[in-house]
């Protein structure tokens, strides 16, 4: 298999009250896993394709793949956004960056938070770092891959599937968002930023 669902790097408990076990251990155990499972099933198929010379579904499979991988790309970032040591905001250079680029942290996470909550259907709100333009900038992700800007290299995303948080917030998207500012892993993203900013477009 190409693909495998990576361990949680925390407890599955660990995240509460913020995130509850129960809604952690499905998103990540059943749906993140479907995504990693849709991945290699759609590579599966592609492969026979090719042996075959048989072109009739690449449609539907160039769909597949987008999806799925970009399902497991975004939930394996996700966990990792995450510590049950976060929260609070950034602080050094990508601090200041987002300074730069949102006027302020508050003026970032209300855009952001915002990005989140009003996802229409299933989606994700993201802050990357667009290295054409050298930029800080928050999309608002369709599904797992729609909507998006060619470029961006995503450092901190949050899920507005309502897979992600039916169970605990009900129909209530704006606490659940507010909760994951509790959780926010700045370390991580801080990391990714100092990363991804070295890259030559
Ligand atoms: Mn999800």
């Amino acid at each position: 298999m190409t693909y495998t669902l990576p361990d949680l790097p925390y407890a599955e408990n660990a995240l509460e009250p913020f995130y509850s076990a129960e809604v952690l251990a499905l998103h990540h155990g059943k749906h993140h896993k479907a995504y990693v499972d849709g991945c290699n099933k759609t590579l599966e198929r592609l492969a026979d394709a090719r042996d075959k010379g048989d072109y009739d579904n690449i449609v539907g499979l160039e769909k597949a793949l987008a999806f799925n991988l970009s399902g497991h790309v975004l939930h394996t970032l996700f966990w990792q956004n995450l510590s049950p040591d976060g929260g609070d905001k950034p602080s050094g250079d990508l601090a200041a960056a987002i300074d730069e680029h949102f006027g302020s942290f508050d003026a970032f996470q209300a855009q952001m938070t915002q990005a989140v909550v009003t996802v229409q259907g299933s989606g994700w709100g993201a802050l990357a770092w667009e290295p054409l333009g050298q930029r800080l900038y928050v999309e608002q992700i369709y599904d797992h891959q729609g909507n998006v800007g060619q470029s961006g290299q995503n450092l901190l995303v949050i899920d507005a599937w309502e897979h992600a948080y039916y169970l605990q917030y009900k129909n209530v998207r704006p606490d659940y968002v507010k909760a994951i500012w509790s959780i926010v892993n700045w370390d991580d993203v801080s990391a990714r930023f100092e990363r991804a900013r070295t890259m030559e477009f």
